[in-house]
């Protein structure tokens, strides 16, 4: 494993602005591979060893990437949208798995571990580096379900939706009153129809959506 400080500076270049997210996201990616057995992610032999479930769509999940090598492309970054500052890490070999969730009470024992910092930004930066990680990180060891269309690889599995016809990848079918659907038609969409050949802009979305 590279030092820390040269993770960083990828993992800022990568994702375009220092803040306390990537040194969070940094340090969780160190510490799940060391605790999944897994030195260098990024070496040839270990490259596909490993895998991470991301949790939330904010700044640490791009240090995680850059950190890991994992990427949504190659199947081996999941993503599960609780909106927590968690991730997995995943040997794929040995299948031991540790969640590790960043600590809300990390936030005010930050200036503690940055004396000479005046501002809360600069406190959480430079705390969060120097921080013990049994104050940055709550740990568990869990065990994750994989089934073989979750893996790398070609698609294991296939499906048609009974009402529009999509092809659906990887066993994201819904199967419910004895039809195969594709989530569409099944009513779990983010997206909505819009009149007009360019679509409508301002179209307000059903009344039963959310978004
Ligand atoms: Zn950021
Ligand atoms: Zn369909």
């Amino acid at each position: 494993m590279k030092s820390f400080d040269a993770l960083l500076g990828a993992s800022v270049e990568r994702h375009g602005h220092l803040c306390a997210g990537q040194v969070i996201g940094v340090r969780m990616a160190m510490l799940g591979c060391r605790l999944v057995g897994i030195d260098d992610p990024t070496a040839p032999h270990l490259r596909k060893k490993l895998m991470v479930y991301v949790e939330i769509d904010r700044c640490a999940t791009d240090a995680i990437e850059s950190v890991t090598g994992c990427r949504m492309g190659r199947r081996s970054l999941k993503f599960r949208d609780f909106g927590i500052n968690a991730a997995t890490f995943v040997n794929l070999d040995t299948r031991v798995a540790y969640r590790i969730v960043s600590t809300e009470s990390a936030r005010e024992m930050a200036k503690e571990y940055a004396p000479g910092e005046s501002t809360v930004h600069r406190q959480q930066l430079e705390g969060y580096k120097r921080m013990p990680d049994a104050l940055l990180f709550d740990v568990q060891r869990v065990g994750v379900s994989l089934p073989e269309w979750e893996m790398p690889g070609p698609p294991r599995r296939h499906a048609v939706c009974d009402r529009c016809g999509q092809m659906v990848r990887d066993g994201r079918e819904i199967v419910s009153g004895g039809e195969t659907l594709c989530r569409p038609c099944a009513g779990e969409s983010y997206f909505y129809p819009v009149d007009g050949p360019e679509g409508d802009a301002c179209g307000d979305p059903p009344k039963e959506m959310h978004a």
